[in-house]
């Protein structure tokens, strides 16, 4: 298309724009296109096939003809496919950051951080294909045997959000094939893309068809909610808002789904007073402008104890003050546009709540730029207790500072919201980062650390966080149904 020219546009006319449904691109029923953006300039960059009703149908067909066949093939050859796909990916990783950053606006080092990132999922479950097993055991009045099984759960219907295209697809398709689940996918209709490259990918690995089918959609409620009634689907596992989410769960105990959620977060990032404050420093950077800001997992409040709290805001405004914002696939550009005018809008106005409330600026606090979705990296201290940013998730590059004085203040703040995914702790002092981290209420501690994402470590929250974990051994359960045959000898 005209806003893209060179490799950028090669990138992506090379991206199948169709449905992928039953191993076919197609158009959708009604032959309706979703125009997708570049958020740094608000651009029209590529349309994809808008599904109808009748599309997901098709796809959930499909889904269900493929499911019996590829639940009895060969684990080893499941994983293979896999392990195809991860080399692809691999061998791909430039261009497929690339249209990533073009469709989302991230920074090239976070859609390239991502790319590796989301890979990973696929060599992980890859390697756990072979390792699902059963259990036989006596049972304790000796009169019978007890033999266990695991097995399909069948077919998924699964919904990614836009903030990681690649990885939040990755980390539910790559457990599903291992187990030998085959699956419908509907990617947030901003960043398609990634999704009909990656679809392409797991079809050239040998994926047989019908395993994994695309929908792109712009009538999203009515695409979906039809599929999560339908008997015909197992389970259904989401990634997005809260809100969202809870819809979702109410739909799906029409047919008993099996589900899992990772929803929204509000992360604390607590620093205690003996903490080293440039190691702090360096981990609230990766905390929080991974991404931009627009992370489930990023820090959203800051609390520091009261005898360390002016060095690490003045070092963090320093640091936050110095990234160089920009269209991210500019090289050298460390933080680009947000995805859209209502993100970067709702950014600008939970910083001002903060300000007309008594916080300060100490760097930012301002859009940037005549065009695309800009927003300076931003630190606020002296946040008062009633600022909304520091209830709602601010996704964005703002990090908002309060104190403490002790360190049951500390935790009784850090647990003090709905959400529950991740908490970040910084001390130096053993026994108070294993007391604070059982008591920390999310399903994740980052201990002197700034990431938590990792493919071989179980991904999840409690509370409205959602539940189900996604990554590690316990990745591949969620897939999983186990069956018990009682017997007798
Ligand atoms: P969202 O609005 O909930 O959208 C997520 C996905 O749900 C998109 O594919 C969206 O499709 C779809 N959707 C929207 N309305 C729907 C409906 N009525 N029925 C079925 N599907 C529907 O969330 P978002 O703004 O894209 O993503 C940001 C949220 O995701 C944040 O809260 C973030 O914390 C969360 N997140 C969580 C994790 C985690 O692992 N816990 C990871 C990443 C993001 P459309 O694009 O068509 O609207």
């Amino acid at each position: 298309m005209a806003a893209l020219a060179g490799h950028e546009a090669e990138v992506v006319a090379a991206v199948p724009q169709g449905l992928f449904v039953g191993g076919e691109w197609r158009a959708g029923a009604d032959g309706g296109h979703i125009e997708v953006d570049d958020p740094s300039t608000g651009e029209v960059i590529a349309s994809v096939a808008d599904a109808t009703p009748a599309d997901g149908d098709a796809a959930l067909a499909a889904a269900v003809a493929a499911q019996g066949e590829w639940g009895r093939t060969p684990p080893r050859d499941r994983g293979e496919v896999l392990r195809r796909a991860f080399e692809l990916i691999t061998e791909r990783a430039d261009d497929l950051a690339l249209l990533m950053t073009l469709e989302n606006g991230k920074a090239l080092t976070d859609a390239r951080a991502e790319v590796t990132y989301g890979a990973e999922f696929f060599r992980w479950f890859s390697e756990e294909a072979v390792r699902i097993a059963g259990r036989w055991s006596t049972a304790p009045n000796g009169a019978t045997r007890l033999l266990t099984m695991r097995q399909p759960v069948g077919p998924c219907l699964f919904i990614t959000p836009w903030n990681f295209p690649l990885a939040m697809g990755t980390r539910k398709i790559g457990p599903a094939i291992a187990a030998g689940c085959t699956m419908v996918v509907k990617p947030a209709r901003s960043t398609p893309l990634t999704m009909l490259a990656l679809a392409g990918i797991l079809a050239e690995a040998g994926l047989p068809d019908g395993v994994l089918n695309v929908v792109t959609t712009s009538r999203t409620g009515d695409v979906v909610e039809p599929l999560v009634r339908d008997p015909r689907l197992r389970k259904l596992s989401f990634t997005g808002s809260t809100e969202v989410g809870r819809r979702l769960v109410e739909q799906s105990a029409e047919q008993l789904l099996r589900v899992s959620m990772e929803l929204g977060g509000n992360a604390p990032f607590v620093v205690f007073g003996d903490a080293e404050v440039s190691a702090a420093v360096d981990g609230a950077l990766v905390a929080k402008m991974r991404n931009g800001g627009e992370a489930c997992t990023a820090a959203n409040r800051f609390l520091v104890h009261e005898s360390v709290a002016e060095e690490f805001s003045a070092e963090l405004a320093r640091r936050m003050g110095a990234l160089t914002v920009g269209r991210g696939s500019d090289e050298g550009v460390d933080v680009g546009p947000l995805v859209d005018a209502e993100t970067r809008d709702k950014v600008a106005e939970l910083v001002g709540d903060a300000v007309d409330r008594g916080a300060r600026v100490r760097t930012g606090g301002e859009t940037v730029g005549e065009r695309g979705w800009f927003y300076a990296p931003t630190v606020l201290d002296r946040v008062p207790g009633d600022a909304r940013l520091l209830q709602e998730e601010i996704f964005g590059p703002v990090a908002p500072i309060t104190t403490f004085a002790t360190d049951d203040e500390a935790v009784a703040a850090a647990n003090d919201t709905p959400f529950g995914l991740v908490s970040y702790v910084y001390t130096r002092d053993l026994t108070r980062a294993l007391r604070v981290s059982e008591a920390l209420e999310t399903g994740m501690v980052g201990l002197n650390q700034g990431i938590v994402s990792n493919p071989a470590a179980p991904f999840g929250g409690v509370k409205h966080s959602g539940f189900g974990r996604e990554g590690g051994a316990e990745g591949i359960d969620e897939y999983l149904e186990t069956k018990y045959v009682g017997i007798a000898l």
